[in-house]
């Protein structure tokens, strides 16, 4: 792989690894596995292969592996009632509720009902509020692993320029929020900016979390940029294949001149679920009155 993409299968291997070698020295001190329970609401084909890449992830690095899987007309009050019964289990480190949740129910009072030492997706108002005051929380999955591939590339963030595209509460709030904790000048854009092109050609860090097919074109990007590119997006298929192919919200293949770009996939895709495996055994940790485990 060339020196400017940056390989974020390999670095989501190395951390998924480093994870699963400090399973060991927690359940020699506390007598048991880091626990993770996923709940999934219906049968959404997605979130079905999410969930079960995650488990399998769990279980590879050593801990314990709770899959809940509802019918989607379990109702809320089911809902809230699994959550509290996981809140109570002391064998649950982390809870993950995966999103979205099919119509009718009520994400934000899903995610309120979180216990937030368990809630490993970071997304209650308890871990939003520590990050906003830039103090230890459990923090979104995938802008933590943006931002582990931009300090493992960048070193020291302090003063760039950076700008977020996308300003939604799992990716673009906390991306935004982990960049000016890291001390860069953050501009978020989202669908109402104006001259979006002017403020990416600005910007030494460009991330973006859109979900719109190669939107950042190549000649917005400046030079010696670091570019993160969260979005997923399929392509409709080619004549004579089955299904498209799966492409950014930059287009690749017209960023040879920036310094780094995360391709799709195997950029921060696979950070995601490497980043859970990390958050539940940083919470493991802190419920069992342990200080973090060292290097994550
Ligand atoms: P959301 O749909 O929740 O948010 C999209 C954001 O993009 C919104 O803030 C929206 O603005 C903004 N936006 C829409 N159109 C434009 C535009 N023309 N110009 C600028 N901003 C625009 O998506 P998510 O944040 O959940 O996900 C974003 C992408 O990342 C998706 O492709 C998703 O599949 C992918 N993803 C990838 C993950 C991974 O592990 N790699 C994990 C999570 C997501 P507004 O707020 O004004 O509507």
């Amino acid at each position: 792989m060339s020196e400017r993409i940056i390989d974020g299968k390999a670095f989501a291997a190395q951390l998924r690894e480093a994870v699963g070698a400090r399973v060991p020295a927690f359940v020699a001190a506390t007598g048991r596995r880091p626990g993770l329970a996923v709940v999934l609401v219906g049968a959404d084909p997605a979130s079905e292969v999410y969930v079960r890449s995650k488990g399998k992830a769990t279980i590879a690095a050593g801990m314990e592996s709770f899959e809940h899987k509802l019918d989607s007309d379990i109702g809320q009050d089911s809902l809230i009632a699994l959550i509290r019964q996981l809140n109570a289990d002391g064998g649950v480190d982390g809870i993950l509720v995966q999103l979205p949740l099919p119509k009718g129910y009520d994400e934000a009072a899903a995610v309120a009902a979180i216990d937030p030492a368990k809630d490993v997706d970071g997304l209650t108002a308890e871990n939003v509020a520590r990050l906003a005051n830039n103090e230890d929380s459990l923090v979104p999955c995938t802008p933590w692993g943006c931002m582990l591939l931009l300090r493992d590339r960048i070193g020291d963030l302090s003063g760039l320029d950076a700008v977020v595209i996308g300003r939604s509460q799992l990716v673009g709030r906390p991306m935004a929020q982990l960049l000016v904790n890291a001390n860069c000048t953050v501009t978020i854009a989202h669908s109402r900016t104006r001259n979006l092109e002017e403020i990416v050609r600005r910007a030494d860090i460009v991330v973006a979390a859109v979900g719109r097919a190669e939107m950042v074109k190549g000649n917005w990007l400046k030079e010696g940029a670091v570019v993160i590119d969260v979005g997923i997006n399929r392509l409709d298929p080619e004549p004579g294949q089955e299904r498209g192919r799966l492409v950014g919200d930059v287009a690749f293949a017209e960023a040879g001149h920036v310094k780094a770009i995360t391709p799709v996939p195997g950029g921060v895709g696979p950070m995601t679920i490497a980043v859970l495996l990390r958050n539940t055994l940083v919470a493991a940790h802190r419920r069992a009155g342990l200080s973090d485990p060292e290097g994550l």
